[in-house]
């Protein structure tokens, strides 16, 4: 098993999309350290799931917008595990309005959880990375931010922003076997999408040639893929699973 005994830090890991990475991860013989925002009783639940069946997960309750917190739970983790082989940023949020309904909070708040947040975790990994001379980066972006969403310009910024963070850091750290790559996923069936109204939805669909919304483990398996030595030559790519919604002619 490639993964064995590897370090796997991921963001958002209890449910939806950061779910399915923790059990990819664990299940192939990964040290799945997973952080989550509120819900202590999902982590500790995923947490034994994952043990009952052979895997390793460890859980901290974890704000990605807090750069101090995450400073302190930094030098935890390199305390406890001594290296870290794979970071993944997969933390985020919505709040979907139009931008003359949208205020500076609704602003706000999703800018710090999906882009400062992604910068507060990989800055302080990073050194550990670059002292390393090794590791690797998923940032888990959207396809939002690849082709704009209308009542997402929040949203769009963010994951867009995600994109060109990639592609600058990848060319920064490669010279030290660093790789960094980013995911941009369509719709995905999670919380996330589970607010979408019907109408939205069926609208959605019919944009999306292969006809339906993605699974967790879609996104899950990329990122194992970007995660391996099999996509050692890739680095600063958006790889794109929206099921051909943003297919180009
Ligand atoms: P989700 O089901 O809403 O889960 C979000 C996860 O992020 C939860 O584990 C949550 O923890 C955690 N989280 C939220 N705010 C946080 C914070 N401030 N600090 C730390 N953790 C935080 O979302 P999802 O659909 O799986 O999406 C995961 C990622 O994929 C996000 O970045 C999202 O933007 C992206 N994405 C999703 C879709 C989609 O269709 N679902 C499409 C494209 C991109 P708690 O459980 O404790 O709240």
């Amino acid at each position: 098993m490639e993964f064995k005994d590897k370090v796997v830090v991921i963001t958002g890991g209890t449910r939806g999309i950061g779910k399915a990475l923790v059990e990819t991860f664990a299940f192939n013989g990964a040290k799945v350290i997973f952080t989550y925002a509120q819900n202590d009783e999902m982590a500790a639940k995923l947490k034994n799931e994952i043990e009952s069946k052979g895997g390793y997960a460890d859980p901290y309750k974890l704000d990605v917008k807090n750069y101090e917190e995450i400073e302190k739970w930094r030098d935890k983790i390199i305390e406890k595990y001594e290296k870290i082989d794979v970071l993944i940023n997969n933390a985020g949020i919505i709040k979907d309005k139009a931008l003359m309904m949208m205020t500076k909070e609704d602003w706000l708040d999703v800018i710090d959880t999906n882009l400062n947040g992604l910068y507060n975790i990989t800055r302080n990994f990073i050194v550990t990375f670059m002292k390393q001379k090794e590791g690797c980066i998923v940032n888990i972006s959207s396809v939002s931010g690849v082709i704009g969403l209308p009542r997402q310009t929040n949203y769009s910024a963010s994951k867009g922003g995600i994109i060109a963070f990639t592609k600058a850091l990848a060319k920064e750290v490669a010279s030290l076997n660093i790789r960094v790559n980013a995911i941009a996923p369509g719709f995905i069936s999670t919380d996330m999408t589970a607010t979408l109204k019907d109408d939205l939805v069926k609208k959605m669909l019919s944009l999306i040639p292969l006809q339906r919304f993605g699974k967790p483990e879609d996104v899950a398996k990329a990122a194992l893929f970007l995660a391996s030595k099999d996509s050692s030559y890739i680095t600063g790519h958006t790889l794109v699973i929206d099921g051909g919604l943003s297919m180009r002619d």
